[in-house]
């Protein structure tokens, strides 16, 4: 068995659609299960007229319910010209929506929407495409079934964020999967989508499709999970910044979570866990150029002589330095200061203190700077009057450029040829940070400079 992920762009219009029953039929012999995200763009429009809901723009979301409903059906008729199986699906589709009209006219009566609401409202999106990609596999002569991964996964109760139960779940896959695929059918489980043991719906996170299809992969045993998506595979930067990237033919699960942490958004980083417990290799595949063996995603790095894969950035940031003489030597500043960050939920992305312990900085998400200056200002007040701490200062915006590979474990001379090149980009460095685990290194630039570091490190390694 194969598990195939596709997401949003893949299923969100009829010609790509029409693609993936191709794609489908071409590898039909690896006995697929297919998981599959919301129409491109659906799960956005279902939580926005949610808000519209809760302000009572009831006109706003009216049309935004037609115009869902609008989209999906235009897929029915366009696909099935069989009249019962259109009719089915039509009449299905028209259940989900009142149901959501419903959802929506709740919201609006109650002035109330707590993320499980959220959640419920979310589902729509996966329920509405799942159920359309299972009739159009029909339709072009492939048996298929509808999974409603809400049967089978369960989490609990961390609405928009919940975790996942795996010991309960994965059986309850396997159960409803593989009878299925042993008929010669395609399972389309709904990517996204889960419940708690009292039947609630949750969902496992932005973009967790592919995280489903990693778990879909592990609970079937499937031979390898295919993530399918509009690249050949993971580059070795973002060919935007530079020309010259080169798709990668293999990574490690740790080099794929750490690219996909620093902005690499080929994967989830989620998608990861399932995958390593089960040993099941992820593959990166062009529904473009579905004949491209992609990306292998394993828990061998295959680093061959390349120490460094990829280079990436991450645009605004702001870095917050706290400086004095007062923090030399004093135990918990540094847990004062996450406690405090903590507190005002900024998320804090990289921190570098130097050995001296004169000065601690951090990166921060442009958005929270403001309130992480506040907090900090707040907490350290009377060493701050007392002069024990100079102040709390921000520079933004800034990026992080990290240059990561499990080749570099170990490896001498990484970080300075990393440094050597930004020098000679005349790119100035604001901090910089590694990870005991030598998988990444990670500094701070202006982020008018990011692009000629992310170039200038990247020709470093690549440059034939
Ligand atoms: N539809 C969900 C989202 O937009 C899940 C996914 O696309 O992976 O976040
Ligand atoms: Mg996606």
């Amino acid at each position: 068995m194969l598990t195939m992920k596709f997401g949003g762009t893949s299923v969100g219009d009829t010609p790509r659609l029409r693609e993936v029953v191709s794609i489908i039929s071409q590898f039909i012999n690896e006995r697929p299960i297919v998981v599959a995200s919301a129409m491109g763009g659906v799960t956005n429009v279902l939580l926005e007229t949610a808000r519209k809901a809760l302000e009572r723009r009831t006109g706003e979301v009216h049309a935004a319910v037609e115009s869902l409903s609008e989209r999906h059906m235009a897929v029915a008729q366009e696909f099935l010209r069989d009249d019962a199986r259109r009719a089915a699906l039509i009449k299905e589709q028209q259940a989900s929506f009142d149901e959501l009209t419903q959802l929506y006219n709740g919201v609006a009566l109650l002035r109330e929407l707590s993320p499980r609401s959220l959640d419920a409202i979310a589902s729509f999106g996966e329920l509405l495409s799942c159920r359309q990609i299972a009739a159009i596999l029909e339709e072009s002569g492939i048996p298929s079934a509808f999974i409603d991964a809400r049967t089978v996964i369960r989490t609990d109760a961390a609405f928009g964020e919940a975790a996942v139960d795996f010991a309960w779940s994965y059986p309850r896959i396997a159960d409803a999967v593989t009878p299925l695929v042993a008929k010669g059918a395609v399972p389309v489980v709904t990517g996204f989508i889960a419940s708690t043991e009292d039947g609630i719906t949750t969902t496992v996170g932005r973009s967790g499709s592919d995280y489903t299809g990693s778990i879909v992969g592990a609970a079937t045993g499937s031979s390898e999970v295919w993530i399918w998506t509009d690249v050949d595979g993971v580059m070795t930067a973002d060919p935007r910044t530079v020309p010259t990237a080169r798709v990668l033919p293999a990574v490690s699960y740790r080099e794929a979570a750490e690219m996909s942490y620093f902005g690499a958004k080929v994967i989830h980083p989620k998608t990861m866990v399932p995958a390593i417990e089960k040993r099941i290799p992820i593959r990166i595949k062009n529904t473009f150029n579905p004949s491209h063996p992609g990306t292998l995603i394993t828990a061998s790095s295959q680093a061959g002589e390349r120490a460094a894969k990829t280079v990436t950035s991450i645009d605004d940031l702001a870095v917050i330095a706290i400086e004095g003489n007062g923090m030399i030597g004093v135990p918990g500043v540094s847990g004062r200061i996450f406690s405090a960050l903590a507190r005002a939920q900024v998320n804090v992305m990289m921190i570098s203190q130097a050995s001296s312990e004169h000065n601690v900085c951090f990166l921060v998400p442009r958005k929270d700077s403001a309130a992480g200056v506040r907090v900090l200002r707040e907490e350290f007040g009377v060493d701050i009057a007392r002069k024990f701490i100079d102040d709390v200062t921000v520079r933004e915006p800034v990026s992080i450029v990290a240059v990561v590979g499990e080749g570099m474990i170990g490896a001498k001379g990484i970080a300075g040829r990393t440094f050597d090149a930004v020098a000679k980009a005349d790119v100035n460095i604001i901090a910089i940070a590694q990870g005991s685990s030598e998988l990444n290194i990670s500094f701070v630039v202006e982020q008018a400079d990011a692009r000629k570091a992310v170039r200038a490190v990247h020709d470093a390694f690549y440059a034939a």
